[in-house]
């Protein structure tokens, strides 16, 4: 089973973000004619589904295509293959003129506030201008909107008037994420929207996503490196290697019962809180493969300390091992049927 089709069926809560096989293959050209001699597989068949109200956190290594994910996503990629479904609208094949209209209920906060945000505008006018830019308020309606949303991420009204570098670090991405939420979307991707913050700002710019979220119901693509960060704001977490989910279950359950070898060992490398407490940390050897030459079979067997000779051939395919908890691992099986 998928995952996406279960979690179309529960009850109550609906989804806001499905997406279906999705791949994303860059070809690599060569030569003066730009011959086509291979292919980076970013993205190879990821499938899953967010509801309202929800953090997906999506982890991984630097290069696993996580980012990648969260472009093709947005449609500033266009998709290889697959299919995104935003509210039950297929959007994976949408023209441009009419994605702009779906393209308000999907925004983006970036991971460096700095180079996201035009130095030449003031924080204001940065925040106004997605209202312009759709035609949904001007004049004195827009300066209120714009108001509203700096009190709502915590920023003094005077602080329009300022210009990004006259910010700090967090107080720039807090603008940036008053920008996405200019256009009252119901998910917002946010790419290691913390990752270029000092420690102590990023616990408050989580906090204000939560706060938002709990006030509003959007749901969030999270996508980080770190996986303690992922943690804490996210209620199911998507593991990423090489262009594809090795696991995906509810943050409690990943973080005490790991199906994934990856998983386990990038668990192993998340600090313990309580000193007395020990956990053995699992060197990882090898490099991570190329997306542009995945090995075959699990893409993971170069560095899996389980590796068994199925594994250097088959694909092992994303199953519901337990209820709600997925792994893409040959030696993880579901019970078989009674
Ligand atoms: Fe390791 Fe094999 Fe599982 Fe891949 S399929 S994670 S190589 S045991």
């Amino acid at each position: 089973m998928t995952e996406a089709p279960r979690q179309v069926r529960e009850e109550g809560r609906r989804v806001v973000l499905r997406v279906q096989d999705l791949a994303k293959h860059f070809p690599v050209k060569h030569g003066l004619f730009g011959r086509v001699s291979g292919h980076v597989y970013a993205v190879d068949g990821v499938s899953f589904s967010i509801h309202e109200g929800e953090t997906l956190g999506v982890v991984g290594e630097s290069g696993c295509g996580k980012s990648t994910l969260g472009k093709t996503v947005l449609r500033l990629l266009p998709p290889t293959s697959g299919q995104i479904l935003l509210r039950g609208k297929d959007i994976t094949l949408m023209p441009e003129r009419h994605l702009r209209e779906q393209r308000r209920q999907m925004q983006m906060v970036f991971q460096d506030p700095y180079a996201s945000l035009n130095p030449r505008m003031r924080c204001g006018e940065i925040v106004g201008e997605p209202l312009t830019i759709h035609g949904l308020a001007s004049g004195r309606e827009k300066e209120q909107r714009v108001t509203a949303l700096f009190e709502r991420v915590g920023l003094r009204p005077d602080q329009k008037k300022r210009y990004p570098h006259q910010l700090s670090g967090g107080q720039r991405q807090r603008v940036g994420v008053a920008r996405a939420l200019a256009l009252t979307p119901s998910l917002i991707i946010a790419d290691e929207p913390v990752s270029a913050l000092d420690v102590s700002v990023q616990a408050q710019v989580i906090n204000l996503l939560k706060d938002l979220q709990r006030d509003s119901s959007l749901a969030y693509l999270f996508i980080s490196h770190n996986l303690a960060v992922v943690e804490h704001i996210s209620h199911r977490i998507a593991v990423m290697y090489v262009g594809k989910l090795v696991e995906l279950t509810d943050k409690k359950t990943l973080f005490r019962s790991p199906l994934h070898p990856y998983t386990e060992a990038l668990l192993s490398a998340v600090p313990v809180p309580d000193p007395g407490a020990k956990r053995d940390r699992i060197i990882l050897h090898g490099d991570v493969p190329s997306p542009m030459n995945p090995p075959p079979g699990c893409a993971f067997h170069t560095r899996c300390p389980y590796v068994k000779d199925i594994c250097r051939t088959q694909v092992p395919a994303l199953r519901e091992v337990t209820s709600g908890h997925f792994a893409a691992c040959h030696l993880r099986q579901p019970p078989a049927p009674a």
